[in-house]
């Protein structure tokens, strides 16, 4: 992340940015899942650039918008503009511990790269991929054989097509 240093909107706008959630994933902000990857601030304009997480997840555009609302609100005046880059390339690394915590606690396994997942209830790594459908594009129903809970985890990140 590069701040303008000395420049109290530039402060303003990352604390926006630590408001604005994934409509999916209610518990985590976008800079806990390391889906801001830069933010420049100058006397006229803010640019945030962000990572998508999945290809094709619906919810991009919302965090889009959500993003430069919160980010006009936090600098008035400046244009704002909020946009996706492809490099670097999201994984599931750029997830603070924070963020790991809050996915835990919503009950969605943190993404990790390799099956089979761990699971966030018991810690078990004894389970099972049932669907690959889970209740939204980014994510899968698993099972475990341990607890006996379901519970969901992110897809491994799709492979960019386009
Ligand atoms: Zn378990």
């Amino acid at each position: 992340m590069v701040r303008a240093p000395g420049d109290p909107v530039a402060a303003a706008v990352w604390d926006a940015l630590t408001r604005v959630h994934d409509p999916e994933i209610p518990p985590c902000s976008i800079t806990d899942l390391g889906i801001v990857s830069a933010v420049r601030v100058d006397a006229a304009a803010v640019e945030v650039d962000l990572l998508p997480t999945f290809a094709g997840c619906p919810a991009l555009d919302v965090i889009r918008e959500d993003c430069a609302t919160a980010v006009a609100a936090a600098a008035p005046g400046r244009a704002v503009r909020v946009r996706f880059v492809n490099a670097p390339p999201w994984t599931s690394e750029r997830i603070t511990s924070a963020g790991r915590e809050a996915l835990e606690s919503y009950g969605v396994a943190a993404p990790s790269e390799g099956a089979p997942r761990a699971c966030p209830y018991c810690g078990s790594r004894n389970t099972v991929q049932e669907s690959a459908f889970g209740p939204t594009l980014c994510r899968a129903t698993h099972y475990c054989r341990d607890c006996r809970n379901p519970f969901e985890a992110f897809k491994p990140k799709l492979a960019a097509s386009s």
